[in-house]
């Protein structure tokens, strides 16, 4: 199955995330942890007020704590400072009521960056003030005490619930958000790479991929592109290296054609002048004869071929009742099949069917078909020609009920120099090529010959051709 990409990312940022929080909560732990160690190490809880405490203020031992860079300061009950030593923060010597009050106050909160240690000596009737400066304030720790109110402890747990949900689900929103971005950071350049590949696949050579990037995948850009290059080049390369062999094969077969002729020519002359020859003499002007024809016909259907798949090929296609144009061909075709013993069967419709065509080159496909039939079964068979239409399109059934072909040489027989094997083809003097060349007339014409045989089930060759 597959994920993708920005569903992991998800998961994954959900997972980052769920794993920060165990470790803040952990580190709030920690704090708590170090919070105890350390405040127990603080000089301001080394000498604590009451540790120096005297009833007679005067017998205070303060040399430690301002040796310590703290201050001592006694405020009688009548708020006045009787002595101070070290750091002084009260301001003036004489206090007022509420100046005392507010200092007492001042003194106990957090964000200021003195400590405060004030005790009442009632014997005494004085206040010890012990001040050291605040050096770092770690005042964290987590506490619970089953004795707190429960009300307060439900407002307390049911605020902190809220707030957790409420940050988890923040939590996920934004990790839904930033997978999607991140993933399409990587899911658009790797579909621009895929959709890239399936083109070359396709054939589409000239594809190339512009990400707009300069990292790993503009590496891999550049590695498609230059593969997308090489393979462009190659191709054109064996393009044009077939193009060159083809035109090669046309030239030599058209160059061949008159020099084999005048052989084939002057065999057959000799030939009729039989009484100018010993036995031997004919003989040798006979295998001559047969030899020449037989390499005139291959070099006539090797250029026939090479020129369909010439470039400058044209069908000269003419507006054809297909009807009238088939009843025609099978006349032609009639006697030779009459010759060869075969029963015939022709099923074309009564009516006009109009098709684009070069007549000549259609009447090579069925004189192939035709001369195969012949070549290749002996009398008694009957050959079917019908036609009919379906949809946009007209089909020739061209079947016969003779020798057929096996079906292992069938998937091949439409590509040029293939035949069943060579016993059968010795006695015929076949090319290979009739039925190639048959196959890419009706292929230039836009329809298609497709071949239903097998081994003793004659042959079913149906040609389909669009209508007008
Ligand atoms: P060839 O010049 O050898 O006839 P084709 O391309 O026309 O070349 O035919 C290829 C092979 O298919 C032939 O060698 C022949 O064995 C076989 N073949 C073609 N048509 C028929 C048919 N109607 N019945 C039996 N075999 C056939």
């Amino acid at each position: 199955m597959r994920r993708k990409i920005s569903n992991q990312f998800m998961i994954h940022y959900l997972i980052v995330f769920l794993l920060s929080i165990a470790a803040a909560f952990f580190a709030l732990l920690m704090m708590s942890f170090a919070n105890d160690i350390i405040s127990k190490t603080l000089v301001k809880s080394i000498y604590p007020a009451s540790m120096i405490m005297e009833d007679d203020y005067t017998e205070i031992d303060t040399a430690p704590i301002v040796q310590n860079g703290g201050g001592v300061q006694i405020v009688s009950d009548q708020y006045e400072v009787v002595y101070s030593t070290g750091i002084n923060t009260l301001g003036t010597k004489n206090l007022t009521v509420s100046q005392f009050t507010e200092f007492l106050v001042q003194s106990k909160s957090k964000g200021i960056p003195y400590h405060y240690d004030i005790v009442y000596n009632p014997q005494g009737k004085f206040w010890l003030i012990v001040t050291f400066p605040t050096s770092i304030r770690l005042d964290f720790s987590l506490v619970y005490n089953k004795e707190a109110a429960s009300r307060d402890m439900k407002n307390v747990v049911g605020t902190l619930v809220a707030v957790i949900i409420f940050y988890l689900l923040l939590l996920a929103l934004f990790a839904a958000i930033f997978s999607k971005i991140t993933a399409l950071r990587i899911t658009n350049p790797l579909r621009k790479l895929s959709e890239g590949t399936k083109r070359l696949r396709e054939g589409d050579y000239s594809v190339r991929v512009d990400l707009h990037l300069i990292n790993e995948f503009a590496e891999l850009q550049d590695t498609f592109n230059s593969m997308a290059d090489k393979i462009e080049r190659e191709n054109a390369l064996r393009r044009q290296s077939e193009d060159d062999r083809k035109q090669l094969i046309l030239d030599i077969s058209h160059d061949l054609k008159n020099p084999l002729a005048s052989v084939t020519g002057y065999a057959e002359l000799c030939l009729k002048k039989a009484d100018a020859y010993d036995e031997e003499q004919i003989k040798y002007l006979q295998i001559i004869y047969k030899n020449s024809q037989r390499a005139n016909r291959l070099l006539n259907e090797l250029f026939e071929l090479s020129k369909l798949e010439s470039p400058e090929f044209t069908l000269r296609l003419i507006k054809t009742d297909i009807c009238e144009y088939l009843r025609q061909t099978c006349g032609d075709i009639l006697p030779a099949l009459e010759q060869a013993g075969f029963a015939y069967d022709f099923d074309i419709p009564d009516k006009s069917i109009f098709v684009l065509i070069d007549t000549e080159q259609m009447s090579r496909v069925f004189h192939n078909l035709a001369d195969n039939v012949i070549r290749y079964n002996s009398e008694g068979i009957t050959v079917m020609i019908s036609l009919y239409e379906e949809v946009d399109k007209i089909y020739i059934q061209f079947q016969d009920n003779g020798i057929g072909i096996p079906a292992e040489v069938a998937k091949y027989v439409l590509k040029p120099f293939v035949r069943v094997e060579d016993s059968r083809n010795s006695k015929t003097g076949g090319t290979g090529l009739g039925l190639s060349i048959a196959h890419k007339i009706v292929l230039a014409h836009g329809g298609n010959l497709e071949l239903n045989t097998d081994i003793n089930k004659g042959c079913t060759f149906l040609i389909s051709l669009p209508m007008i």
